[in-house]
């Protein structure tokens, strides 16, 4: 016998309804690129989107289309984020750092026609326009524009191209009144991002509403992030990183004031931001709070975060070292999370639980520095090659998850794909440890581990321990080619500005805290770590550059 309950579709018109009606003099406040800030209602950021809903259907946009975004963040790419999917079409938000190749071979593979772009970006959509098939291109200008909708000129003085509509003209022609909410199953595509293609060409992710709004709702509860109404969140993760890790549409449906940076995430810019703002939340990638606290540092008590309750980091590992650093110089918390592209993207938190209220510090901070358990609905394993690891902390595998805002399949796929497995888990590619109540730490991503005599050793473990040094400002340790075993550690270091220390003190830094095969052959001091389109270390490149020296040693 089935429930009588009332079929009422996940979907995220239910954001815009709720937010109408709750949290219309809610605000929206936005950094621009020429470092004014502009302040919206969300009842003036709901009209608007439901404008630009109107205006795109009347270009032509229809039920299951895919549109793009290149743009910072904003107001405006929030009001793309509510009336893309609310017209039931697919927001695709584009990673403006890629290289235009493959931003070319996205933008063809998911077959977009519409593209919203920030003006900024024109000289990167002429890199590739030729070798895509977009049919209408809407300019965010940031200045007043000062002739027709043709060839027009905008105030910051960028020509903007024949063909394309200004993205302010395109609203005022659009009555917000002639919004009709089409008819949206759940199961349907939201949004849409690709993978990194670290490992291959980039893949497709496609988001249900469904999936979106139980990731949204999971997102607010107190066990997660605590979302509620009186929030202020700033998404340091740019909004085409998993749509800023979800929080643009937990923040509208819980009624949080919402900040977004523009283009500007230099440490001062994001400290101003979050004291002028007294923004309570704040989400990135550690490369961003590394440098932060660098910042944090140098002028100690200059900065009021006392409204800031959370930084939640995730994308790569926190280092213990800065969860501290944070926390006993700053007062402020970091929470640790982990996620995918894959995974709309949350999987993991990391908050203390009740049973570790009486431990110390020392192990709460340890604690603290793995990834978290699962959120519910969130189900993990892990796999060895013996069968599924047992949890005791120390075994590694592969970590397989499921649950309803993780992908079963990749946009576009045709056969089976071995990631996911047959009886419906996802194989994340990442190695980790679960310890007793579902505590996972990543060791690495399976292409990073480093293989030495047939034992894995964890590069994540060893660079987080590094950047832990008062000397380092950043570390990053990759495999190299070993002739007797196969491959070995090198850490590749980033001293901070004034400071010295050789590769002897950074080992014997190590020592006490690691088996002696699992300590770096060797210490690189270079000047900055490359970094990947979200700002996450980039070791492949760090694997080409040493690659060829360490063969010949
Ligand atoms: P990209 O490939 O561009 O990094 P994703 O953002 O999807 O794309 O990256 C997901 C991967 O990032 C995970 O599989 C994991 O390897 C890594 N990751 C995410 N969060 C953490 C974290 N807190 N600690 C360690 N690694 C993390």
């Amino acid at each position: 016998m089935r429930g009588l309950m009332m079929d009422y579709q996940l979907s995220i018109p239910a954001i815009l309804r709720r937010a109408q009606a709750q949290f219309p003099h809610k605000t929206v406040t936005s950094r621009r690129p020429d470092n004014t800030v502009v302040r919206h209602t969300y009842a003036d950021v709901l009209e608007r989107a439901r404008r630009l809903a109107v205006a795109l259907v009347a270009l032509g946009v229809k039920p299951g289309d895919r549109v793009a975004t290149l743009a910072w963040a904003g107001h405006e790419h929030l009001e793309a984020y509510l009336a893309i999917p609310s017209i039931g079409a697919v927001l695709h938000t584009l990673n403006l750092r890629l290289h235009q190749d493959d931003l070319a071979y996205i933008v063809s593979d998911a077959d977009d026609r519409v593209l919203i772009l920030d003006e900024s970006l024109l000289p990167l959509f002429e890199k590739f326009k030729a070798q895509v098939n977009i049919t209408h291109v809407v300019v965010i200008s940031h200045g007043a524009v000062v002739s027709g909708t043709q060839g027009s000129v905008s105030g910051c003085g960028r020509a903007r191209p024949d063909g394309t509509f200004d993205y302010e003209q395109l609203l005022a022609s659009a009555d917000a009144s002639r919004y009709v909410e089409p008819s949206i199953d759940e199961h349907d595509a939201a949004a849409m991002c690709y993978t990194s293609g670290t490992t291959g060409r980039p893949k497709g992710v496609l988001y249900s509403h469904r999936a979106i709004m139980l990731h949204s709702l999971a997102q607010g509860l107190r066990d997660c992030l605590a979302l509620a109404e009186d929030d202020t969140v700033l998404p340091i993760v740019p909004m085409f990183h998993v749509n800023a890790w979800g929080l643009p549409f937990t923040a509208a449906w819980l009624g949080c004031n919402q900040v977004f940076a523009g283009p500007h995430l230099d440490p001062e810019s994001v400290l101003s931001l979050l004291v002028s703002e007294k923004v309570t939340l704040t989400a990135g990638v550690p490369t961003v709070w590394l440098g932060v606290l660098q910042e944090l540092d140098k002028h100690p008590g200059a900065f009021d975060l006392s409204r800031l309750r959370a930084i939640v980091i995730g994308g790569s590992a926190a280092p213990l070292s800065m969860i501290r650093a944070y926390q006993e110089r700053h007062g402020l918390t970091i929470v640790h999370a982990w996620g995918m592209t894959e995974m709309t993207p949350l999987g993991t938190l990391c908050n203390v639980p009740s049973s570790m209220h009486e431990a110390s510090d020392d192990e709460k901070y340890r604690y603290r520095a793995k990834q978290g358990t699962p959120m519910p609905l969130v189900e993990i394993r892990a796999r060895a090659e013996s069968g599924f690891t047992p949890w005791d902390g120390q075994t590694m595998g592969e970590l397989e998850v499921r649950g309803p805002w993780i992908a079963s399949q990749y946009y576009g796929a045709t056969g089976a794909d071995p990631r996911f497995s047959d009886d419906g888990w996802f194989g994340t590619g990442d190695i980790v440890t679960i310890a007793d109540r579902g505590c996972i730490e990543i060791a690495d991503r399976a292409k990073d581990l480093v293989k030495s005599g047939g034992e894995w050793i964890s590069s994540v473990l060893l660079e987080t321990a590094l950047m832990g040094h008062p000397a380092v400002a950043e570390a990053a340790v990759i495999a190299v080619p070993h002739p007797r075993w196969d491959e070995r550690p090198l850490a590749v270091v980033v001293l901070k500005p004034g400071h010295t220390a050789t590769a002897d003190d950074l080992l014997t830094f190590l020592e006490p805290t690691f088996a002696k095969w699992w300590l770096p052959d060797a210490i690189e001091f270079i000047d900055a770590i490359p970094r990947t389109s979200v700002g996450k270390f980039k070791k492949s490149t760090l694997r080409e550059q040493y690659r060829e020296r360490y063969q010949r040693m």
